[in-house]
Formats: C-alpha cells, sequence, structure tokens
C-alpha cells in the first residue's frame, strides 16, 4: 500500500510548471470586475442614480421601474464583461455560498434579457438547504433578495448578485440577514448615544477587517490522505522532528511556490475590489495569512467569502490546495480569523479612536466601556457565536487557548480605567478642566506608544479597533459579527437609558455619563485580563473569577437559547425565537456530522489501510525473528517489536469497533442536542485520542517503505 504514499510524493514533483505572469498596476485592474458606484454613475442616468446610492447608503428600497432599469445596466456592464449568466450569491447555513446560475439568454426571443424582477428576487429550492424544521413546520419556501449594499461582481463568467436568503414565512435561512439587522441595531442605539455629544451624527457604521489564516499543501499529497479530503484536518500523522518550535517560518521569506500562489490568488481577489493588502507567513510551517483592509462590515464579510472561494479555486491551478480548517495538523498552531471591528459615524469619526480633544476621549471611553461591559454579559454566547467542530480544536483543546472570553487593553488603558473608578464624585467644572481631573484628558499619548500587544487573548483592543481573535478560520464571520454588534447594541440602548435617567433626577449630563461608566468599569472588571491567556494560572484564576470555560461545541450552544438572548434578539428584531431554535438544531446537526465524518474516516483507515500495514510489516518481523532463531542468533529485540506492533494492532480492533457500536448508539438518540454532546463526550472523548495514539505510534514502528498515508514532514514543507 505504501506505492499509494510514494505515487503522491512522485505526483507532487512532477506537477506542471505554472507560468505566473506579471499583473502589471494594481490601480489598473482593481475593481474591475465590480459593478460598483462608480460603474453604476458611467451607465446610468443622473436621478436612477441618486436612488440606488441613496439605496445603498441608507438602506432605501429601490422601486421596480428603478430596479429595471439597474438591471438592464447591469446585464450590458456583465455580457461586456463575458459573462452568459446570473446568479443570486447567498450564505445558507452550511458555512459556504450558493449559487443558483440561470442564463440571461432567452431562448423564446433569441436575446440576452435581465428584467428587475429577476435581479431583486429569486427562489432557489429551499428544501435542499439547511432549515432546522422551519421548512417541515411551516411549510415555507425560500427565497432569495437583492442586498444592495453589497456590490454585484463578475466571477467565472456569471453576474453575481449578493442576497439575503429568507422564508415565505419571512424567518432568516442564511448568515447575512441576521447580520444585517445586527448591525441596524447597533446603528440605532449607537446614533443615539453619539446625538449625546454631536447631533451631526445621523448614522454609525460597522467595520470588518479579517485577518485571514490558512495553510497551504500539495494537491496530489492532500489527494492522498483520506482524512484531509473528508474531514479538513488530519486525525492521524506523528510530528515532524522539526515543528514550529524554532520560530523560523514566521519571520522566513515567502516559499517561492506559495508566493506565486498568492500573487494570482491577491490579484483576482483584486479585480473584484476586494482590499488584500498584507501576506505574510505564520507561526507554524506551511501557515500563512492574508488581510484584507477593513470595510462596511457586510461587505467585508462577503469579501471574506469570496476571498476564501477564490483562493480554492486559484490554488487548484498551482497544484495547490487551501486548508482553511481550525486545526488541521495536531501540535502545530490551529489557524483563525482575526476579526477587527470597529465603528465609525458618518462624519467619520471612529469611536474606538481616542483623540487630541478631552471631549472626544469621553465619547471614546463611553463605546469602550460599553464594549467591555457587552463581552463581560454576553461572554457565553459571543463563545457560543464561534463554536463549531473544528474551532474546539483551537478552543479548550490541550495545546490551544482556553475557551474562556475576556477582554485585553493594555496597561495604560487599564490604568485610564483605574483612575476613573477611582475618582469620586468630582464636582462638576466647566470647559476641560473636568476632563482633566478625570483624567481621561491625556488619553492619545498614551495610546500610541502602546505597543503591548497580547497575543493571547481572545478579545484584544488594539489602539483604534476590538480585534476578536476567537473566530475559526473556517468561520463565515456574519455570526459572530452578527453577535458581537447586538450585544453592543443591547449595551449601548440599557446605557443611554440609564443616562437619561441620572439627568432626569437632576444630574448634569457628563456627570451622568461619568457616573454610568464607573458603574460600569466597576461591574465588568471580571472580564479584563491582561496575562498569559494560554497559561493553566489563567484558567484557575478565571474560574475563582466566575468566568465560563465552555470547552465544547454541543455545550456552548445553550447560550443561544436562554432567556436573556432570547429577550434580546426578540427586542432588538434579530432573529425571533422559531429562527434561533433552528439554527441550534442546525448547529448542533452539523456538529453531530462533523465529528460522524472523522470518526468514520478514522474507522476506515485504521480498517483498511493501518492495521493491513501493520500486519505486513509484522510478517516481515515474524520472517525475520524465524531466520534469527534457525541460525541461534537472538532475537529478542525483533520479538518486542513484533510485540508492540501486536499490541498495537489489539487496542485499533478493540478501539474502533467499540467506536462504531457507540455510534450506532447514538444515533437512536432521537434529540440533537443530547446526540451531540454524546458524540463530544462518547465518540470523540473516549476514542479520539486513543486511536490516534496508536496509530502515530504505529508510524514510527513500522517500515517507511510500507507506510500508506503522506506523513507530516512530507507536507508540511513546501518549497
Ligand atoms: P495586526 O497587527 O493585527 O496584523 P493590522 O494593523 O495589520 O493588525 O490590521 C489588521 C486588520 O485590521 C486589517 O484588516 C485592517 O484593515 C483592520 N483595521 C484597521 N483599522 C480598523 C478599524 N478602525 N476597524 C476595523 N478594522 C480595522
Ligand atoms: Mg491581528
Amino acid at each position: 500500500m505504501a506505492h499509494l504514499r510514494f505515487k503522491a510524493l512522485e505526483l507532487s514533483n512532477n506537477r506542471p510548471k505554472v507560468e505566473v505572469q506579471s499583473p502589471g498596476k494594481i490601480s489598473e485592474f482593481y475593481g474591475k470586475d465590480v459593478f460598483g458606484l462608480k460603474q453604476m454613475q458611467a451607465l446610468l442616468s443622473p436621478d436612477i442614480y441618486k436612488k440606488v446610492k441613496k439605496s445603498i447608503q441608507e438602506g432605501t428600497k429601490i422601486d421596480p421601474d428603478t430596479a429595471d432599469v439597474i438591471a438592464s445596466a447591469a446585464q450590458s456592464w456583465a455580457l461586456s464583461k463575458g459573462a452568459t449568466h446570473y446568479t443570486h450569491w447567498f450564505q445558507p447555513l452550511t458555512g459556504s455560498t450558493a449559487e443558483k446560475h440561470d442564463t440571461f439568454f432567452d431562448a423564446g426571443s433569441g436575446i440576452e434579457k435581465f428584467k428587475g424582477s429577476a435581479l431583486v428576487q429569486q427562489e432557489p429550492d429551499a428544501s435542499s438547504f439547511p432549515n432546522g424544521g422551519i421548512r417541515s413546520t411551516f411549510e415555507a419556501r425560500g427565497y432569495t433578495a437583492w442586498d444592495p449594499s453589497s456590490p454585484m461582481f463578475v466571477y467565472s463568467n456569471t453576474l453575481c448578485i449578493p442576497t439575503v436568503f429568507v422564508s415565505y414565512t419571512g424567518e432568516a435561512l442564511d448568515n447575512k440577514a441576521p447580520l444585517l439587522k445586527a448591525v441596524e441595531a447597533v446603528d440605532r442605539a449607537a446614533t443615539k448615544v453619539c446625538q449625546m455629544f454631536d447631533k451631526k451624527v445621523t448614522r454609525v457604521k460597522a467595520s470588518l477587517g479579517c485577518e485571514q489564516e490558512y495553510f497551504v499543501v500539495d494537491k496530489a499529497l492532500y489527494a492522498n490522505r483520506p482524512d484531509l479530503v473528508m474531514a479538513g484536518r488530519t486525525v492521524f500523522g506523528h510530528n515532524p522532528a522539526r515543528g514550529q518550535q524554532l520560530d523560523d517560518h514566521y519571520f522566513g521569506s515567502i516559499a517561492p511556490r506559495i508566493y506565486d500562489f498568492m500573487r494570482d490568488f491577491e490579484v483576482e481577489a483584486q479585480r473584484l475590489g476586494i482590499p488584500v493588502s498584507t501576506r505574510h507567513n505564520e507561526v507554524a510551517p506551511s501557515q500563512f495569512e492574508v488581510a484584507p483592509l477593513f470595510e462596511d462590515i457586510n461587505v467585508a464579510t462577503d469579501h471574506n467569502l469570496l476571498l476564501m472561494d477564490i483562493m480554492n479555486k486559484v490554488a487548484e491551478r498551482h497544484s495547490l490546495k487551501v486548508l482553511f480548517h481550525e486545526k488541521p495538523f495536531a501540535g502545530l498552531n490551529g489557524s483563525g480569523k482575526h476579526n477587527n471591528w470597529s465603528l465609525i459615524t458618518n462624519t467619520g469619526t471612529n469611536l474606538f479612536q481616542p483623540s487630541n480633544s478631552a471631549r472626544e476621549n469621553l465619547l471614546f471611553l463611553v463605546f469602550f466601556i460599553n464594549t467591555i461591559k457587552a463581552v463581560y454579559e454576553h461572554a457565553d454566547l459571543l463563545r457560543a457565536s464561534i463554536a463549531s467542530a473544528g474551532n474546539d480544536h483551537r478552543l479548550g483543546a490541550n495545546e490551544a487557548p482556553p475557551a474562556i472570553m475576556s477582554v485585553f487593553i493594555g496597561s495604560q488603558l487599564t490604568s485610564v480605567l483605574d483612575e476613573l473608578e477611582k475618582k469620586g464624585n468630582i464636582k462638576v467644572e466647566k470647559g476641560e478642566n473636568m476632563y482633566m481631573k478625570l483624567g481621561i484628558d491625556k488619553i492619545p499619548s498614551i495610546i500610541l506608544d502602546n505597543t503591548d500587544r497580547n497575543r493571547t487573548s481572545p478579545f484584544a483592543f488594539t489602539g483604534n479597533k476590538f480585534e476578536f481573535r476567537a473566530v475559526g478560520s473556517n468561520e463565515n464571520t456574519g455570526s459572530p459579527m452578527a453577535v458581537l454588534n447586538l450585544i453592543v447594541a443591547e449595551q449601548l440602548t440599557e446605557f443611554y437609558e440609564n443616562v437619561q435617567k441620572e439627568m432626569k433626577k437632576g444630574a448634569e449630563k457628563r456627570m451622568a455619563i461619568v457616573s454610568t461608566l464607573r458603574k460600569y468599569i466597576k461591574d465588568s472588571k471580571s472580564i479584563r485580563f491582561e496575562g498569559d491567556g494560554y497559561s493553566d494560572e489563567w484558567v484557575e484564576e478565571a474560574a475563582k473569577r466566575g468566568l465560563s470555560n465552555i470547552k465544547d461545541t454541543p455545550r456552548a450552544l445553550d447560550a443561544y437559547l436562554t432567556d436573556k438572548t432570547r429577550k434580546m434578539f426578540a427586542k432588538h428584531k434579530v432573529l425571533n425565537d422559531i429562527e434561533l431554535e433552528a439554527r441550534n438544531e442546525i448547529r448542533w446537526e452539523n456538529y453531530i456530522m462533523k465529528i460522524q465524518i472523522e470518526s468514520r474516516v478514522m474507522g476506515d483507515l485504521v480498517l483498511n489501510h493501518i492495521i493491513p500495514t501493520a500486519i505486513a510489516y509484522q510478517n516481515k518481523l515474524l520472517k525475520n525473528a524465524e531466520g534469527l532463531s534457525a541460525l541461534k542468533i537472538d532475537n529478542k529485540e525483533v520479538v518486542n517489536i513484533i510485540e508492540s506492533v501486536s499490541g498495537y494492532i489489539g487496542t485499533l480492533r478493540k478501539e474502533v469497533y467499540n467506536m462504531i457500536e457507540e455510534r450506532k448508539r447514538l444515533n437512536k438518540v432521537e434529540d440533537l442536542r443530547e446526540r451531540s454532546i454524546g458524540y463530544c463526550d462518547d465518540v470523540k472523548g473516549k476514542y479520539f485520542d486513543t486511536i490516534r495514539y496508536a496509530v502515530d505510534k504505529l508510524e514510527m514502528l513500522v517500515d517507511d517503505e510500507d507506510w500508506p498515508l503522506v506523513k507530516y514532514r512530507e507536507m508540511l514543507f513546501l518549497r
């Protein structure tokens, strides 16, 4: 069987050469495949253009006549780009994106046609997408509806129209609809708060910049690993002698083969208006990162999904495979998707940017402290928003950061908050004096030299934005970002009401704000942590503080269904009870499927690859032992190896069959939550590590010539 591995290595060595052409100046092709404002302005009459722009920027509805005109312009633009089809591009709860292509060509009339109605709405067959029981309960069919706030684009000869996906009874069936609603909620709440300071603020937008981590492996080697193909991660594999302990990969130059791939996918991304700006190696061998500049959260989310798709496609051309799994290789760093998030007003103020003006610093502190308080209040929900089978390997597993939510703000801002908390009831004073007394007049100079970045924190303040780092590399950011914006909306609403209450009691506005903030600083103190988030001490300390450390997805998901969460989602009209319950059913089911697949791959590999290989090797050794003994030579060492090998074979047979029995038992459990907990504790928990341990031991015992699976060291050091 070893021939399979050697064939793969040979294929990898003899892969076709890829010619990478220099793309020329980025400014010459950037956004060429996007039907953005610029293209619309060129193709639409001024009054229609004004309507579209208003709709994009303010969310106003587009009437059918206008939609017809836009559709026709979009069609001629798309045809000029070589498009033959159009599709509503949407984000079903499976995690990726989906499309249903229709051709522009109308065979009846013999010409291309694209009506406003087709732009605005389409009907994919909702029954083939997960809906968590909504469909069967309500006999609802689904439709996709155009989201003008994210621009259309031409991709693979198809005009792609970003859309939301909802059922006919109005329930959201995708990741985008709740995100858009949460962003509206935070806009409403934040605008109200800003207006206490500045009446010119009429809109607050959430921004997102995603740093995407990923691994790259050779395609032929990937194909040799059924675990990578089926489950996206290696379920077996002994650690290479050199892993990431030297840290040399992080600082090293990018391997030429990877560099070509990066340049290629960046060009495609840039053509589609994705502002990719940085690229570099990551800590683990064969691990990399790409980050675009931040954008409006909805567009940034669409762009991240599109970027992942582009990377998959371009990798194919380079005989490579991109791994977006959160933990493709045991013993090496996992991959995340750092979500850099901030709130920016229509007047151009980043609400998380400390400034030179003391008065504006109070506004900064309002948003800063309310965000910390929001994380404190809803830490479990935030934890749930990033829960997935893949991310469980990153959070809470032995070699990864714990699943404890905490906030890092740096030592300088900590002392600002400490001072603010301590400063008693200072008197109201006119002008800047009061800010000085509160110690908040000099924040800016402090922040600029705040270089102490704690990389171990799941949620860190990084100068002018918060960075949610616990998000998994494969996650649709729509899900955690909907939660983050929602909890901040909830918190800001409460803050606003509190301040109003104090003012009604006669407090001066600034004093009402400051005293509310002081209370929040005290209340939320336990969520702040500046130390090493990866240390064992923190796990203990967090437990003392009463912070949760929910290690697995099935249990983490409960936070979506508490009364507190349900009320908040309903109050801000983001998701109703039915939708929340349906989503959890899907998540639990998804978790079960993932673990089931991993368990099956493990079983199949053990029974079809590993055990036969070990037995063949054992036979070789037996012959050797017999030969030695015939010559009266001591064969003790060989017999020892035979015993080890046969011991592991025995363990594997037993454990795999027991694991299969356990799956059979669990598959009869009706309740999805209960079944997913069973899969977590009784399949993954009881068997995965034991089976892996035995297989990885055999990998070290069996002759390298005989081993069937491509090894870590062969996969991880691409040149
Ligand atoms: P890091 O040191 O963590 O790599 P960078 O400064 O490179 O941080 O920024 C990472 C990401 O944060 C980029 O996508 C960048 O555009 C984004 N970012 C910067 N400012 C903001 C902001 N105000 N809001 C949201 N994202 C931002
Ligand atoms: Mg970062």
